[in-house]
């Protein structure tokens, strides 16, 4: 029988959007027969294909699908992690053998040493903190607009996730936190963070950002925010829900 259902067809962070959108229908019908496609979910009650490697094919961001639908994104997110894990796990880094890819889980064996190896998931934490009727927010390097956001940071090896929001908070900003509270997570695949999202208190000190990560950090007061992320990502639902908070009190 032939597969029928969403296609995430992959290669090098990108994916096949035509129309912008993720591709419906059957393999013949868009193109793909003959291939070795693998499902990796559902969507609406179809299943969701994978497809790798296909480098002649217009490939865009994940991005584009951001502001569409949170599962869709997130289900495509998980087809642009799981091509680039295979792409990136070709041979064993213990001992060099070629690897071939499980096929009862996403996981690469190796059959020369019996390696096992799984897709790669940093986890980075997300903090909104509060003073008042202010937010903490910080323009960073890596954002190429003007765009103001709250802090983040990767998890260190051997580091709880609230020795993390503590850690980064003093690192960025050169403030003190209290009352952190645990809010949600959100699969981020660019290439493969899970953020960690946290809203927090300012317990102590002056902000001192480290130039190396911020290009500058302020409150601001929740009737007068900068431009802030866009619909879809965690950062916005943080700075949301700080304003609603501050509007409440
Ligand atoms: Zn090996």
């Amino acid at each position: 029988m032939e597969h029928e259902g969403w296609w995430v067809v992959s290669n090098g962070r990108k994916l096949w959007l035509p129309d912008g959108e993720l591709p419906y229908g059957t393999a013949s019908g868009l193109g793909l027969e003959g291939k070795h496609a693998r499902q990796i979910g559902e969507y609406q009650g179809k299943p969701c294909w994978l497809l790798c490697h296909e480098p002649s094919m217009n490939m865009e961001s994940v991005r584009r699908l951001l502001a569409t639908d949170r599962l869709l994104f997130q289900l495509a997110g998980r087809g642009v992690q799981l091509a680039e894990f295979y792409r990136s796990h070709r041979w064993c880094g213990y001992c060099g053998t070629q690897m071939h890819h499980s096929d009862k889980e996403f996981a690469c064996l190796c059959e020369g040493c019996g390696e096992r190896y799984y897709p790669q998931i940093a986890p980075c934490i997300i903090v909104a903190i509060r003073k008042g009727d202010s937010i903490l927010l910080a323009q960073h390097h890596r954002h190429k607009q003007p765009i103001f956001t709250v802090l983040a940071g990767f998890v260190e090896a051997g580091e709880t996730l609230e020795e993390c929001v503590h850690r980064e908070v003093m690192e960025e900003s050169g403030l003190s936190i209290k009352n952190l509270h645990y809010v949600a997570s959100q699969p981020w695949p660019f290439p493969h963070s899970l953020m960690c999202a946290f809203t927090a208190e300012y317990a102590g000190g002056e902000i001192i950002i480290d130039p190396a990560e911020l290009k500058n950090a302020a409150w601001f007061n929740v009737s007068q925010l900068p431009k802030i992320p866009e619909i879809g990502t965690i950062a916005r639902r943080l700075i949301e829900d700080t304003v609603a908070l501050c509007r409440q009190d």
